[in-house]
């Protein structure tokens, strides 16, 4: 499955914030009884309203939610792209999740130990950053040790090995492989889909305050959210102390609390949609008196791939698809009434599933 990895220095509330998204999981493991659970993975369900309009409207058995997967990756400290720390491990870790969460402590504490002695958001995400980066070089110089040996004997070997300077050279800049030019056309995507460099995956930052922090932006709030408008990547507020509390906590209770701290939704529930939204996935929607259900694809997908990931069978003997567009399904409220009302449309191998269809396959065994 797709994965976030959650990245931090140490003592910036990663474990915290981590506990609370498997407290979300073990709420629904009962849903999910195919799921292995590994002790740094987390497998949460996406809150959606979409889902719980539905439920209310269908009254099905049970309802299950869309999930993504969170990977708490310990380790990262200065000088980890060196092998420091449980450096090669991490950077193991990290390679294999598709997007970053990187938590950065804004909270003031002063029980807390900091790693460099005060709390400086900049200072902790450059660190984090350069790691990264670092990471990232290394990796590539590896690469390009044996392509300067192919390069001796073919041209696209060299063609490679121009770019992959290029690279380097951006890098050793202290910039992210995510923010080079020309990164997705010829040779150069060519090498970013062989190494896969860390700094080119989606990142999010999440900034841990304190209970005071939730209502009104910091100083330490305010730069983080200067620095990641720079690359546009999204800022989530949480305060990872109360998510873990809070995780504890049944639904109205779980309100009553948010509402005593004049917040709507939790931070929680943000990072998570966060994440589904930059792995650019979407769900679409199976409604039946017996499970109402969202089914996770990525944007664009077309009808016979969406139905694969209910069953593999379901592409291969794709024949069509009934499909309500959300709104319409709520505005008329059964299935039936959508017929009637002419909503109901009949769709093609070649239809794009769009975020919140609600979808009914009908295919050859
Ligand atoms: P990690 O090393 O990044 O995994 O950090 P931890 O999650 O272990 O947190 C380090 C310490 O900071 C723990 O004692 C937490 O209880 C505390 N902590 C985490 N989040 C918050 C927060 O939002 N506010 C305060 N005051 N302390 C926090």
């Amino acid at each position: 499955p797709l994965s976030i990895g959650i990245v931090g220095l140490p003592n910036v509330g990663k474990s915290t914030l981590f506990n609370a998204l498997t407290r979300a999981q073990n709420a629904q493991a009962a849903n999910y009884p195919f799921c292995t659970i590994e002790p740094n993975k987390a497998i949460v369900p996406v809150p959606d309203p979409r889902l719980d309009a539905l439920t209310s409207l269908a009254k099905p058995q049970k309802t299950l939610p869309a999930t993504v997967e969170f990977t708490d990756i310990a380790g990262l400290v200065k000088g980890a792209s060196k092998g420091e720390g449980l450096g090669n491990k991490f950077l193991a870790n990290i390679r294999e999740t598709q997007a970053i969460l990187h938590v950065v402590r804004c909270f003031v504490d002063d029980d807390v130990v900091h790693v460099h002695g005060k709390v400086d958001p900049l200072t902790d995400i450059e660190v984090i950053e350069t790691e990264l980066i670092l990471a990232d070089a290394q990796a590539l110089e590896n690469r390009m040790d044996r392509l300067r040996k192919q390069a001796r004997a073919g041209k696209e070997h060299q063609a490679k090995l121009a770019v992959a300077e290029k690279l380097l050279a951006h890098l050793m800049e202290g910039l992210p492989a995510s923010a080079l030019e020309g990164r997705q056309e010829g040779a150069m995507a060519e090498l970013y889909a062989e190494l896969g460099p860390i700094t080119a995956k989606p990142v999010i930052y999440c900034a841990n305050v304190d209970e005071a922090g939730l209502e009104a932006d910091s100083a330490a709030v305010e730069a983080v959210r200067a620095h990641a408008a720079k690359t546009g990547a999204p800022v989530v507020k949480v305060s990872a102390r109360m998510e873990e509390e809070m995780a504890a906590l049944d639904d109205a209770e779980r309100a009553e609390f948010l509402e005593s701290y004049g917040v709507e939704s939790s931070g929680l529930d943000q990072v998570i949609r966060t994440g589904y939204g930059v792995l650019g996935l979407v769900s679409y929607f199976t409604v039946g008196p017996k499970e109402v259900r969202a089914w996770t694809i990525e944007q664009g997908w077309k009808a016979p791939k969406a139905a694969s990931v209910i069953h593999t069978d379901f592409e291969r003997g794709f024949i069509r698809a009934e499909v309500i567009a959300y709104q319409d399904y709520t505005a008329h409220r059964t299935e039936a009434a959508c017929r009637a009302a002419g909503v109901l449309r009949q769709e093609g191998k070649e239809y794009v599933v769009k975020d919140g269809d609600v979808m009914h396959f009908l295919f050859n065994v």
